[in-house]
C-alpha cells in the first residue's frame, strides 16, 4: 500500500503521516525533510537549496525526480511509501506515475487535508520541530512536555521557513500549482478528503477508517 498525503504547510501532513507510518509500519518519504537534511549537512545540493527554501519558493523539479527514483529504484520500503510533500506540481505527478509504472508500484490511496488558510498561519507560526528525533509539536495546540517528548527541550527549534510572509508565499504556490493535481488522483477514484481543522487525534480517527475500508 503506498499513500500520498496532501494537505497545505501546516495542514499536519507530517503529524498524520508519522501516525500512519507508526500504525501501518510504512516508509515515509517527505521531500521537505530530505531536502532539509542536504541543507543541515551542508552538501553541494544543500548550499544549491538553501535560499530556495528559506524563501518557500520550490525547488527544481529534476532534482525532486532524481530523489523519488533513487528511492523507488532500490525497491527498498517497496509499496511500503506514504509520501508527504510530494508530488508538488502536475510535472512531479506525471513523473511520480512514470517511475510507479516502471517499478512495478502503485498509490492506493491519496489523502488531502482541507484546512483554511487563518488556521494553517496560526498553526505555523506555533510549529516546533525536534532535531533529535524529529517529532512535530504547537507551541499553542501541542506543547512538547516530559510526557510525550524524552529528548527534551533543548533539541526543539523552529524552521527557517515558518515566518509569516514565507507561509503566505507556501499557501499560495499550494493553491496554484498542488491543489491541481487532486483532479488527477480525484479521476481515479483514489482520492479521499478529510477536514483537516479538526483536533489531531479526530483526523487521525478519519484517516484510519479511510485505510481500514481499503483493506475490507
Ligand atoms: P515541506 O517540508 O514539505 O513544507 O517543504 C519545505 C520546502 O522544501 C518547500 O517550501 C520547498 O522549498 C521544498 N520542497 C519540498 N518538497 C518539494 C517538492 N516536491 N518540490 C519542490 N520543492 C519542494
Amino acid at each position: 500500500m503506498n499513500i500520498i498525503i496532501f494537505g497545505p504547510p501546516g495542514a499536519g501532513k507530517g503529524t498524520q503521516s508519522d501516525n500512519l507510518v507508526k500504525e501501518f509500519k510504512l516508509k515515509k518519504i517527505a521531500t521537505g525533510d530530505l531536502l532539509r537534511t542536504e541543507v543541515k549537512n551542508q552538501t553541494d545540493l544543500g548550499k544549491k537549496i538553501n535560499s530556495i527554501i528559506s524563501e518557500g519558493k520550490f525547488v527544481s523539479d529534476e532534482i525532486i525526480n532524481d530523489l523519488i527514483k533513487n528511492i523507488l529504484s532500490s525497491r527498498i520500503f517497496e509499496n511500503k511509501l506514504i509520501f508527504d510533500g510530494y508530488p508538488r506540481n502536475m510535472n512531479q505527478t506525471k513523473n511520480l506515475d512514470v517511475l510507479l509504472k516502471k517499478y512495478n508500484q502503485k498509490i492506493s490511496c491519496v489523502l488531502s487535508l482541507n484546512v483554511d488558510r487563518e488556521i494553517v498561519i496560526n498553526r505555523i507560526l506555533g510549529r516546533i520541530i525536534c532535531k533529535k528525533c524529529g517529532s512535530i509539536f504547537n507551541k499553542f495546540f501541542n506543547p512538547a512536555s516530559e510526557l510525550n517528548h524524552l529528548c527534551g527541550s533543548n533539541y526543539l527549534e523552529t524552521r527557517t521557513d515558518d515566518n509569516k510572509e514565507t507561509i503566505v508565499n507556501r499557501y499560495e504556490k499550494y493553491s496554484k500549482e498542488t491543489l491541481p493535481i487532486l483532479n488527477f488522483y480525484r479521476s481515479q477514484k483514489i482520492l479521499h478528503e478529510v477536514n483537516g481543522s479538526k483536533e489531531i487525534a479526530q483526523i487521525y480517527k478519519e484517516i484510519q477508517q479511510i485505510i481500514n475500508s481499503l483493506h475490507a
